[in-house]
């Protein structure tokens, strides 16, 4: 508990979603140490963040708070959104390769190869274990969530190609953050 603590602000207001190429985004990041009451106010303000700019998945180091979670959904019709706090995949399963954005890299998507069909256990925040399997879609999330908890970003994970296609989005993305930390 008090492990957490340390890492998880007190002001919840202020929190953002950083963007590459901030260097707690390629940090792996710490197993949650449950319960903690002071994730579920964190949790909320995640979830506030991504609905406001439409995302469906939103690892912890995406607010700067390196603790391996993420909050994400509802990604189809019938879905909850959901906590899933210290993931692990089970099974990976077939092939996928579509079209991929990051919250993380505004403005910018590419092609990354992904497994078909993943299956995660988690825990809630509750503490209670759960098993989730999830094709398309969420199997794409899931990988893409637990890589950010690993410190793998799309830069990581993109063919020669795209990196090319993408080298003007990248620069600008840089330009922009040292122009934040030098302001
Ligand atoms: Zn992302």
């Amino acid at each position: 508990m008090p492990r957490n603590t340390k890492i998880v602000p007190a002001d919840l207001a202020n929190l953002r979603i950083i963007h590459y190429p901030d260097s707690r985004l390629s940090r792996p990041s710490d197993t949650v140490a449950l319960p903690d009451e002071s994730l579920l106010p964190l949790a909320e303000r995640m979830f506030e963040l991504m609905s406001a700019v439409r995302g469906v998945g939103l690892a912890a180091p995406q607010v700067g708070v390196n603790l391996r979670f993420f909050v994400a959904g509802p990604v189809a019709q019938g879905d909850d959104r959901r906590v899933y706090v210290n993931p692990v995949i089970l099974s990976a399963e077939g092939r996928q390769e579509e079209e991929e954005g990051c919250l993380s890299f505004p403005g910018m998507t590419c092609r990354i190869k992904r497994y078909g069909i993943v299956t995660v256990a988690a825990y809630g925040l509750d503490g209670q274990i759960f098993q989730q399997t999830g094709q398309g879609l969420l199997a794409r999330l899931f990988q893409h969530e637990i890589d950010h908890l690993d410190g793998v970003l799309l830069v990581n994970r993109m063919g020669t190609l795209a990196r090319l296609a993408n080298r003007r989005a990248l620069k600008d993305l840089e330009e922009q953050f040292e122009g934040k930390s030098s302001a």
